[in-house]
Formats: C-alpha cells, sequence, structure tokens
C-alpha cells in the first residue's frame, strides 16, 4: 500500500504549503510506488524552525531525568515498531531484510545509549588565582539543532544524532532523505508518540528543504551525514557563528601484505567491498595486495562476489539488494567503463543485471576492477556501489603512500599477521578508523565514529566518546566571586 508521508511541525501533520508532493518508487522494482512525501516549502522550513524556538525554552529547562525518560519511552515506541519499520526500509532503500532488521533494532538502542546522557552531563572546576571566586564551567544546550541525513541508513544514523540532541535540551528539525521519507517520519513520530511536547522534534521532507533548513539563521547547529559535495555546500553556507558537524563521503582501502591469511583476508574485502551493495560510508573501493598474493587473493575474492545472490531485499536468500535509484546505476556503472576505457579490466561484474526478473530494478552486481591506476574516478574519488579497484604493492611503504594519497580519510583497513606492520599502518594511515584484519565496514555504537581529510570536519566524533555532547552543547566559564 502507498503511504503517504507528511511533515510534522509542532506536533501537526502537515502537506506541502503549496500542496507539492515527491514519489519514492521501490529500487527492486522501479514500478512499485512505495511513498509519497510533500516537497517542502520554505515557508513549510520556516514553520519547523519557528516551532522549534518556541518548543526550546520549555524543553531545556525540563528536569534532565525527564528528558531521559522520554527518550527511553520513544525507544520503546521504535522498538514496537522494528519489524515494520524493517520491512520500509527494504521497500525504500533496498537492502537485505537481516541488514534492514538490525538498523531497525539498533536505533531504540541508540536512543537509549543517549538518554542517559541527559543526566550525565557535567562541567569542571577549576584551581583559583583569586582566592575568593570559584572558577567552573556549566553547559548549555546550543538551541535549535538542523539534522539531515542521507538514505543508507536512514534510521540508525538519523537516531544517533537527534538522541544526543535532545539528550543536551535542543530542539530538533529532523529533515530525512527524499528516498527514505517513510522511515524518516517514523522516527519523528517516535518522539511524538512517546509525549514529546509539540515542537521539539519536527520533521521536513523533500528535496530542496535541507538548503532551506541551512538557510535558516535561527538554526544554531546543523548536524549533517551525506556526501562531500552536499558537506561542502553546508559548510560555506553556515558561518562563523553556527557550528556544524559534516561526516561525509570516503574512499576506503583494504591493505592486504604478502603474510595474511588468504582466506580470512579475501573475506575482510568482499564484505568491506560488497555489504549493501558497496553503499556504506565505510565501505573499501581500493583493494592494495602485496605482489606476491595478488592473483591467489583475487581469485579468492571474485568467488567470494560471484556466489551474492542478487534481488528484492525481502526475498529469503538474497544477500545483496539493487543500488538506490537509477541516477547511482548510471554513476556507478560509469565509473566502471570510464576505467575500462583508460586501460583497465573486470575480473568479475561490471554490468547491469536485468535477468531473473530482475529488469525493473537497480541492480549492480559485486564487480572487480584490476590494472586500475590513480587518474582513475573509482580510484581517486567515492563510488557509492559494489566495485573495488585491485591495486598491486610492493609492501608496506608503497602501500601507505598509496592508501593516503586520496582526498578521503574515513576508515581503513589492514590485513597481516605483523603486530609491527599493524601497528605502523594504524599509526601513519589518514583516516578516522583503522580495522587490524576485519572489514572496513560496521562501527561500534558505543565506540567514537568519524572521518578526517575530505570525509568529515572531524572535530566532533559521532557514537559515543567525549566529544559528542561537546557538539550539541555550549561550554560556559563562570567566574564566581563573593
Ligand atoms: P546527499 O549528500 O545527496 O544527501 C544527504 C542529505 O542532504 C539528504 O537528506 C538530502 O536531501 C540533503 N541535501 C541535499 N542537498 C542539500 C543542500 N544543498 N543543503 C542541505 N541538505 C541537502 O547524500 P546521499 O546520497 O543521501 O548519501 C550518500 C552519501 O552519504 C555518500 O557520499 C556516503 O559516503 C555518505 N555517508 C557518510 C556517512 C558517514 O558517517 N561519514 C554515513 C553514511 C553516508
Amino acid at each position: 500500500m502507498i503511504h503517504k508521508v507528511q511533515n510534522l511541525i509542532a506536533g501537526e501533520r502537515r502537506p506541502s504549503s503549496d500542496g507539492a508532493v515527491l514519489e519514492r518508487h521501490d529500487p527492486a522494482d522501479s514500478r512499485r510506488l512505495v511513498s509519497t512525501m510533500p516537497e517542502s516549502t520554505s515557508t513549510d522550513v520556516a514553520d519547523a524552525v519557528t516551532a522549534a524556538r518556541d518548543a526550546a525554552p520549555e524543553w531545556a529547562a525540563m528536569p534532565p531525568s525527564r528528558r531521559a525518560s522520554l527518550l527511553e519511552k520513544a525507544a520503546s515506541v521504535l522498538a514496537d515498531q522494528a519489524d515494520d519499520i524493517a520491512v520500509e526500509i527494504v521497500q525504500e532503500m533496498g537492502k537485505p531484510i537481516g541488514a534492514a532488521r538490525m538498523e531497525a533494532g539498533r536505533a531504540p538502542k541508540n536512543l537509549e545509549l543517549y538518554a542517559a546522557e541527559a543526566v550525565r552531563l557535567t562541567g569542571a572546576t577549576y584551581p583559583s588565582d583569586d582566592s575568593g571566586a570559584t572558577v567552573y564551567s556549566t553547559r548549555e544546550p546550543v538551541g535549535v539543532v538542523g539534522v539531515i541525513t542521507p538514505w543508507n541508513f536512514p534510521l540508525n544514523l538519523a537516531s544517533r544524532k537527534i538522541g544526543p540532541a535532545l539528550a543536551a535540551g535542543n530542539t530538533v528539525v529532523f529533515k530525512p532523505s527524499p528516498m527514505t521519507p517513510r522511515v524518516g517520519e517514523r522516527l519523528g513520530a517516535a518522539f511524538h508518540e512517546a509525549g514529546f511536547p509539540p515542537g521539539v522534534v519536527n520533521t521536513i521532507h523533500g528535496h530542496s528543504a535541507g538548503a532551506a533548513l541551512v538557510a535558516d539563521q535561527r538554526v544554531d547547529a546543523v548536524t549533517f551525514t551525506g556526501s562531500t559535495a552536499t558537506g561542502q555546500r553546508i559548510h560555506a553556507a553556515m558561518g562563523l557563528d553556527r557550528r556544524v558537524q559534516l561526516e561525509l563521503g570516503g574512499n576506503n582501502p583494504v591493505v592486504v601484505l604478502a603474510d595474511a591469511d588468504l582466506d580470512a583476508a579475501a573475506d575482510v574485502v568482499a564484505r568491506s567491498s560488497f555489504t549493501m551493495s558497496g553503499q556504506a560510508c565505510t565501505a573499501a573501493g581500493r583493494v592494495l595486495v602485496a605482489t606476491e598474493i595478488f592473483d591467489e587473493l583475487l581469485e579468492r575474492v571474485v568467488a567470494r562476489a560471484e556466489a551474492h545472490q542478487l534481488g528484492d531485499g525481502r526475498t529469503e536468500g538474497v544477500t545483496m539488494g539493487p543500488l538506490v535509484d537509477e541516477r547511482s546505476l548510471i554513476d556507478v556503472s560509469r565509473s566502471v567503463s570510464d576505467a575500462v576505457a583508460a586501460g583497465a579490466s573486470v575480473a568479475t561484474g561490471g554490468r547491469r543485471v536485468t535477468d531473473n526478473g530482475l529488469e525493473h530494478g537497480w541492480f549492480m552486481p559485486p564487480t572487480i576492477v584490476v590494472d586500475v591506476d590513480p587518474t582513475m574516478a573509482l580510484v581517486h574519488d567515492e563510488v557509492f556501489g559494489p566495485v573495488v579497484g585491485f591495486e598491486r604493492v610492493d609492501g608496506l611503504e608503497h602501500a601507505i603512500a598509496l592508501a593516503n594519497d586520496n582526498r578521503y580519510g574515513l576508515t581503513s583497513a589492514i590485513c597481516t599477521r605483523d603486530i609491527a606492520a599493524a601497528h605502523e599502518f594504524s599509526r601513519r594511515i589518514e583516516a578516522g578508523t583503522v580495522r587490524v584484519n576485519r572489514p572496513t565496514v560496521g562501527a561500534a555504537f558505543n565506540a567514537p565514529f568519524g572521518g578526517i581529510k575530505m570525509s568529515g570536519t572531524g572535530t566532533h566524533r559521532e557514537q559515543l566518546g567525549p566529544t559528542v555532547m561537546d557538539f550539541y552543547t555550549s561550554l560556559r566559564t563562570v567566574f564566581l566571586g563573593g
């Protein structure tokens, strides 16, 4: 059934003020209309920001334990709906149902985690040369936080931004991706259903609402996850007086040294490159393999690639869903054909799959490209699909040099049995995360996550760790004299 998504502003479900509607079709079968959503106008966005501003004083003044218990209630609303949400995730963005269930289960846990932060926020006292004064710091909410998120983890990423924002006493305007409006609506509505005061969490949908939200100077902070191109636009628009957190794209390397356990390394590479059809910011686009083991590793990864079962993510046995839309399929296919035109060759995959009833979906098979070089987009840029370039390296130094010769710095991995080499790599690789004998994908929900270079602002890590709440609070220093 087609679901009509609406904005949620000041506790009211509303269509776009000019009635404009966008459609979302199932990427596994683009004939199926899954949901419609408002294409919000700048008036709708302004109304949502006004609602968030109006709600801010009462929310900030609410006892923290009460804020925490409301967040716990929102977590339990989401947990109760997790089975339905998982199916909606598959229908809107295509990941296999097992991965969608994991995500639907993770979001309530995020909210529970951040609920506890509401009562843990602390300041500090400082020794003072002024014996009559006490010097201490407090944390204040930042104000209205704009939350703008992508479609690939539509629930998880948004919940780990909205959760800490609310715990710290901020109000929120949430702008989900137009690829996943139903899932965005579910998350926004969970706070409403849990009894949050109207206006504390507002949800606005559409293609142009994100830019309008960023442009509204009454938004005090923006936390964004998405592409580097959009992140750069947001960064430029925010200015000095408003804070911004950006979690952006990557082209993550896996290094495989000659001493690696080859079967384990092949698992690491295949999982890094092909999980979620390569549509994870942490997916590996480059594999830097010691020349001595290049052919043996390639053969093993090709076998793993070819074992994937493509199809609708709701079908039993399917391990790889479609790409998110036709545009993405075109871009990903072009990255392969351009590389081939420039001298690379395809070891497996490389072309859209249309047989076995997949002709109406945006299916790209796991694809391995060899004989690549740094002039090719799939080596130097992010390709958001199941495409990986294999390069030969003659040892650790060469691998580190090639891996770092890239504008991104999100995550990385090395496969080796040599502890010293792993440690050296961890010290020198330019990335926010290093995985040793583990895939680049995935993140611990209780460890800091974020990138450097063009992969993000890097100043405030998401998930957990000392900096998470720093983004959502302003530190104030008080000198209290007698
Ligand atoms: P995107 O940048 O196209 O869109 C992200 C969000 O920004 C959407 O809600 C979109 O509507 C909104 N938006 C678009 N233009 C905007 C503007 N000018 N101002 C404000 N908002 C605007 O990204 P996407 O295609 O949804 O997601 C895929 C990208 O996200 C990939 O590059 C991926 O690497 C990245 N990503 C990064 C992380 C991370 O943690 N680093 C995690 C997941 C995805």
